[in-house]
């Protein structure tokens, strides 16, 4: 399933999309976003991860540094007009 995250502050407007299907909890969005936008879930999914979830949009800052660095390919970022 994807998870949509959507994103309108003073930081600009855009979604940020997981993947959980694909996303294997390994941490590195959690760790790699300056503004600390990621946390994890709190449920295991059916394949037993803790998978990547959206705490703190707001602060979202637009970098793509999830999106460049995640290794399963489960984040978007998308600008919105
Ligand atoms: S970097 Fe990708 S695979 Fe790793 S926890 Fe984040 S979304 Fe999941
Ligand atoms: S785009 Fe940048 S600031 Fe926004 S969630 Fe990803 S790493 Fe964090």
């Amino acid at each position: 399933m994807i998870k949509n995250y959507r994103v309108n502050s003073g930081k600009g407007k855009r979604t940020i999309s997981i993947d959980e299907t694909l996303c294997k909890g390994c941490g590195i969005c959690v760790w790699v976003c300056p503004k600390k936008v990621f946390t994890f879930s709190n449920n295991l999914t059916s394949q037993g991860f803790y998978v990547a979830k959206v705490l703190n949009k707001r602060e979202c800052l637009g970098c793509r540094l999830c999106e460049i660095q995640c290794p399963d390919f489960c984040i978007n970022v998308s600008e919105l007009s």
